[in-house]
This record gives C-alpha cells, sequence and structure tokens, in this order.
C-alpha cells in the first residue's frame, strides 16, 4: 500500500458527459503532484470515460455488489466495474448506510466482493450526530471498522478506510482537528488489532466538508493520510485546492 497522501473525490449522483472537462481539468493539474495520489468516484456511467480520457487519477466506483454476477437488477458488481476502468470502490459511504439499509455485515461483504474482483477498497465509517453527542462515537466507529473491513490473505495491502462522521458531510461542518486526530488513532489500533502489524499501513482517509481552506490542517493531523471530499471535488479548482494542501504535508 502507498504512503502517499490520497486524496479521492466522490462525485456521488453528480455528473454528465459535460463534466468530462472538469475531470481532465483535474487530471491534468494532477500530473503536477507526483507525490499525491488523487483519484476520482465518478457515476457508473462515466467511469469507462474517465478510464480512457484520464491519465494522472485513478478511477473508482462508488458501490458494488458482493457478487460477481446474478440476478441482481440494477447493481454492479466489482468485475463489471473494472471492466470498465476502475480500480478501486467506494463502500459503506454514509449515504448508502442510511438510504439503502446498508449493515457492517453487508459492506463487509461488498469489500471482500470488490477485493476478489481485483479491486482496491475505502470502506467508509463515520458516526452520527447522535452517537457523538452521546459520548458514543469512538465506540461506533470502532464496532462499524470491526465489522465492516474485508478479511482474508492480504485483505489489508488493497484497503483504505475513510472516517467520515455523518453530520459533517455535506453540511459544511468540520471535525475539529483534535477530535479527527483521537478517531483516527482508534481506527488506528482497531485495524491493529485485526491485522496485526500490517494493520498500521492502511491508509485512513478523513472525510466531511473538506475544502482548500481546511484541507492543510486536517491532512497534518495524526494518523491523516488522506480526504475522501464530496461537494469540493465537483470543481477542479476546489478539488486542487485540496490536492495542493495534501501535497504539503509531504513537503514538511
Ligand atoms: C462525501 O461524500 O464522502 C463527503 C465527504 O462529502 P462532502 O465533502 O461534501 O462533505
Amino acid at each position: 500500500m502507498s504512503d502517499l497522501p490520497y486524496i479521492v473525490g466522490n462525485w456521488k449522483m453528480n455528473g454528465l458527459r459535460g463534466m468530462l472537462s472538469e475531470a481532465r481539468s483535474i487530471d491534468r493539474a494532477s500530473a503536477r503532484y507526483p507525490k499525491v495520489q488523487v483519484a476520482l468516484t465518478p457515476p457508473a456511467t462515466l467511469i469507462h470515460r474517465l478510464h480512457e480520457a484520464m491519465q494522472s487519477i485513478g478511477i473508482g466506483g462508488q458501490d458494488c455488489h458482493a457478487e460477481e454476477s446474478g440476478a441482481y437488477t440494477g447493481d454492479l458488481s466489482a468485475q463489471m466495474l473494472k471492466d470498465a476502468g476502475a480500480d478501486f470502490v467506494i463502500v459503506g459511504h454514509s449515504e448508502r448506510r442510511a438510504v439503502h439499509n446498508e449493515t457492517d455485515a453487508m459492506v463487509r461483504g461488498k469489500a471482500e466482493g470488490a477485493l476478489a474482483g481485483g479491486l482496491s477498497v475505502i470502506v467508509c465509517v463515520g458516526e452520527t450526530e447522535a452517537e457523538r453527542d452521546a459520548g458514543k462515537a469512538e465506540e461506533i466507529v470502532a464496532g462499524q471498522v470491526e465489522g465492516s473491513v474485508p478479511r482474508g490473505k492480504g485483505a489489508e495491502l488493497r484497503l483504505s478506510v475513510a472516517y467520515e462522521p455523518v453530520w459533517a458531510i455535506g453540511t459544511g461542518r468540520v471535525a475539529s482537528v483534535d477530535d479527527v486526530a483521537a478517531m483516527h488513532r482508534n481506527i488506528r489500533a482497531k485495524l491493529v488489532s485485526i491485522y496485526g502489524e500490517a494493520g498500521s499501513g492502511v491508509r485512513i482517509l478523513y472525510g466531511g466538508s473538506v475544502k482548500p481552506d481546511n484541507a492543510a490542517e486536517l491532512m497534518a493531523a495524526d494518523e491523516v493520510g488522506g480526504a475522501l471530499v464530496g461537494g469540493a471535488s465537483l470543481s477542479a479548482e476546489s478539488f486542487m485546492g485540496i490536492v495542493d494542501a495534501a501535497s504539503q504535508k509531504v513537503a514538511e
């Protein structure tokens, strides 16, 4: 697993063909940051087009089914995403957990399906506001990591974990740097308890209203190996501001 900062833009259900020009701008600009690993997860309809047009950045899916194929109307398998040109997939995003009732066990199944299909995987975890207010954030997130990350030989080598407090996603509210660092240490401890020493090599990304003006301090926090970026990834200008902030971390 690379230890370069990993900045991943999640376009969610946004992006028609007209957005290809934005992706091209991101791709061109990313070539100037060889010490930052940059990737986008467009809607599945654009994966192949981006794969063909991009040279510097990774392309991923936003979800996959646990199975390789079958009677699952509307779903996509990891093998299909890979066939379209993806090299990784996000699973367990809080929007999928909330809107599609995905449990930890389902997320783990998807993560293992992703690895079996030849992709790397980003597993998302994060507490709700009520859980944080109840003082249960660390316990909840540790439980999500335990239940959601893939097992099996070498699983940790193609795994990243994204910590995304639900209350910070798309809201403009950002977790404090101290809280982010504390949670990332908590996740690290859980990963080491699951994978042994190899768990210390898994990158842990922060996500939740990351913008160019807060990215540098978040990227500098303990155990933060990159960012999962929603809204700010839809514009090359704001997304590259975050990539630039991540590059400062490498330069330090
Ligand atoms: C996300 O969708 O994973 C996310 C973090 O969104 P935003 O950056 O818009 O909060």
